[in-house]
Order: C-alpha cells, then structure tokens, then sequence
C-alpha cells in the first residue's frame, strides 16, 4: 500500500497535474483536498489535452476513483461544465464528492471580481473565481455544504442564513453591485445544475478507506505551491487554503494520513503568476516565456519568469516534507544562454523575511554550463546532455532531496525516471 502526495514546491504551476496523470495509471484513488475551480492542472495524453480546474488529474484511468475532497470549495457550474467537457471526450469519470466540502457561488466570483475592483493598485491578483470569499464565509461558518444539495429544505433555509448575513455587507462596500436572486432561486438553480453528479455526493473517508484497507495506492493531489500557503507562503499573496502536504489527509477525509511519498514538483526555472515577489525574476523575460508557454492556466496572464530559484525551492521542501523531487520542463532550458541558479539570498531578514522583508532579497547566483540539444525525446537520465545531467544534480544536491522523476516535454510518456539503488 502506498500513499502518494503530490505538492508544488514554488507557486504553483509546476506541473503537478502531468505528473499526477501520469502516477494514475496505478492507483486506485485521485483525490484533490484543496482549492477549486482556480486550479488549472494540464494533462496531454492519448485523449487530448486538458486544462483540469475541479477534478483530480487521476481521471483518465477509468479503474481510478475521482474523489473531490473536504478541504475543496466547489464551484457546481464549473463542475457541471468540466465532466461534459471531459465526457465528450469520452472520458467517464468515477466520481465522488465530499459532502463536506463547501460550495463556491456564483455571489462568491462577484465578491471577489467587486473586491479587486476596489483594491484597484493593491489587488491580490485574484484568478477572480470566487475562492477567498468562499473560504472566508467557510471560516465564519456560514458556507453551504455539497451535502445540503441533498436536503433541499436545509439547503434553501441556509442559503436564507447566509444571504441575510452576506447582502449587507456586499451593498455597503460596493454599492453599485448587482444580486437579485432570492434564497428560494439559488437554490432551485443549484438543484438543477447539480442533477448530474448529485448522486456522487457522499461521505469520501469511506470509499477512501476502502482502499487504504485493500493496500492499493492513494493518490493526493494539491493545487498550487508551498510559496502560496495561505499560513506558510508570502502572506498576503498567497491564496486561501493550506496546499501542504500535511493538509492532504484533513482535506481528503483521511486526517490521520501519513504518506510513503511526498513528491515535490519544481519546474527547471521559476516562474510565478499573480502578485508576490519573484527574487530571481529575469530581465529579459518574453522571448523565454513565449518559447516555454508560461501563461496562466485559468487567467491566461503572462507568468513571471526566473532563473531556477535554490533557496525558495528548499524551504518549499522543507514546508512540504518532501520525500522526493520531480523536476519538469527541463526541454525549455535547451539553448538558453546564461543559465545560472540562485543559491543564496543577500539582504536585511534573508533568513527568514516576511512580506515587505522579501521585496529587498538580492539573488546569488551560480552560473551553470547550458546545453543546445533538443531533449524531448530523451527518455532515460543519460540520455541527456552532460550539461543538462550536471544541471539536474546539482539542483539535487543543494536541495538534498532525490530528484526522482525529470520531465521533458508535456506528454505523458515525456518523462524520464531515475532508478537510485
Ligand atoms: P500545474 O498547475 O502544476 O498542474 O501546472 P500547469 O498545468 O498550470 O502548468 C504546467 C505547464 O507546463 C502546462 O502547460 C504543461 O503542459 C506544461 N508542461 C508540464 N511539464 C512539461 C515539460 O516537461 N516540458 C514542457 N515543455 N512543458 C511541460
Ligand atoms: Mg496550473
């Protein structure tokens, strides 16, 4: 039996959903145990390729359950519009959704795009999906569980509860916001639109246990990164949930959880999306975002480009306790020129600087030796340029972590395993 975790060691967009995809092929479960519809999880494999923003990157193995954990805020729209997406491509997804995960609403998108508006300069870069509003009404204990979608009274008299506690507070901020729906309409809406997958709405930690039980492998999947925990990460530019590795159990209805495997996902570089300081940004940025195809899974936005970065990656580790490495889209640094890493941060608080402390870090670099070659068709370690082998090792040994997995183009047969004896 194995548990298997898989985490973003920076801020996200690592590459976790490729990786996931391709685990999958050997699990039983594919659980997600945060977030929600912000995530945008990219899997290309034999059915197409596909931006994942709700469900587990485990779909595509049919023997695989889908499971949509506790720690999840829902967005029923999303979902609703994510499995026909996925069904028309012929994918049937074995789900199950946590009855004690919250819903994301409709109001919870307009709060947030409203809140943005108002914060204007100093706005969080929100993906605008409704996720900090859904979790802050979580918090003060006035979010809607998936599992009142199947008590239709308690659902309507809780939405009545939240609305007269949720509408003042909107009017008197922005006073120019539009909601018109009463309790009794948000509710039939939600009744129509989750008619396709309410019957999947139960207690996870059974069919969880199960599994655990028969001694077949788990699967946990996070969104995000350790630099974008919400108590961890460079608060406040972080989002709204815990996206560590510890919250994989208590998000996925397994709390007591203690995982074999906790597989950190570090792109070769970095590159960050959204607000928050990026120390080893680069200055040219947009010939190499474009040749990598760094834009913003959901938003589309152009991401912040950098040079691989030792020192956020480490704590990154160290956060998520993990047992291993997986380093991806180590083909996008073919031909790069002054291919350099960060291995130390020079300033006042470098040790341990808490926004604005961060602002003011100075990266130290290490220059590395670069490599022309195209790589995405190497599929074993040594396969690889000498440069690019040096490359990866010594990321390895700065992190102290194995770098088990190494990927080299998007596909999922585009990976190279490393055997350690
Ligand atoms: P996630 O949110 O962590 O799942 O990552 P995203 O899907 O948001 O971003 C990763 C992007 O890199 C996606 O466009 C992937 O298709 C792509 N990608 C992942 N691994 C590789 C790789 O090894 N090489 C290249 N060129 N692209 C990759
Ligand atoms: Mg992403």
């Amino acid at each position: 039996m194995s548990s298997i975790v898989v985490v973003g060691a920076n801020w996200g967009d690592e590459g976790k959903g490729r990786l996931v995809d391709y685990l999958a092929e050997s699990a039983s479960a594919s659980i997600r145990f945060q977030g929600g519809n912000n995530a945008g999880h990219t899997v290309v494999n034999q059915h197409g390729t596909f931006k994942l923003h709700q469900l587990p990157s485990g779909i595509f193995n049919p023997d695989c359950l889908a499971v949509l954990g506790p720690g999840m805020v829902i967005s029923p729209q999303a979902l609703s519009e994510e499995l026909a997406e996925v069904n028309a491509a012929g994918v049937t997804v074995n789900l199950c959704i946590s009855d004690r995960a919250t819903l994301c609403l409709p109001l919870h998108a307009v709060e947030d795009i409203s809140e943005e508006q108002r914060l204007g300069d100093f706005a969080y870069g929100s993906t605008r999906q409704g996720i900090a509003p859904a979790y802050g009404d979580r918090v003060m204990k006035k979010g809607i569980l998936v599992g009142w979608l199947k008590q239709p009274e308690v659902l309507r008299e809780r939405l009545q509860f939240w609305l007269d506690w949720k509408l003042p507070q909107l009017k008197g901020l922005y006073p120019d916001i539009k909601m018109d729906q009463t309790a009794d309409q948000l509710a039939d809406w939600l009744l129509t639109i989750s008619a396709p997958w309410r019957d999947a709405i139960c207690d996870v930690t059974q069919p969880l246990n199960h599994i655990q039980k028969n001694g077949q492998t788990l699967l946990f999947e996070a969104q995000l990164g350790a630099g974008r925990d919400v108590t961890y990460g460079e608060y406040p530019w972080t989002t709204s949930s815990h996206v560590v590795s510890a919250y994989a159990g208590i998000g996925s209805g397994l709390p007591a959880l203690s995982p074999e495997r906790v597989i950190a996902v570090a792109k070769a570089f970095s590159s960050s999306v959204g607000k928050g300081t990026l120390v080893t940004a680069m200055e040219e940025q947009d010939a190499f975002r474009e040749a990598s195809n760094e834009y913003g899974a959901v938003t589309g936005r152009p991401r912040d480009m950098g040079y691989f970065d030792v020192v956020a990656t480490r704590n990154g580790v160290s956060l998520q306790a993990a047992t291993e490495i997986a380093l991806t889209k180590l083909d996008c640094l073919s031909g790069l020129s002054g291919l350099k890493i960060c291995v130390e941060y020079q300033g006042e608080h470098s040790d341990n600087p808490i926004w604005p402390q961060t602002e003011s870090l100075q990266p130290v670099y290490e220059e590395m030796d670069g490599w022309d070659e195209d790589i995405t068709g190497c599929r074993c370690f040594e396969d690889l340029p000498q440069a690019a082998q040096q490359y990866v090792i010594r990321i390895e040994n700065l992190l102290g972590v194995p770098v088990t997995m190494v990927s080299v183009g998007p596909e999922r047969e585009q990976m190279i395993i490393r055997e350690f004896s």
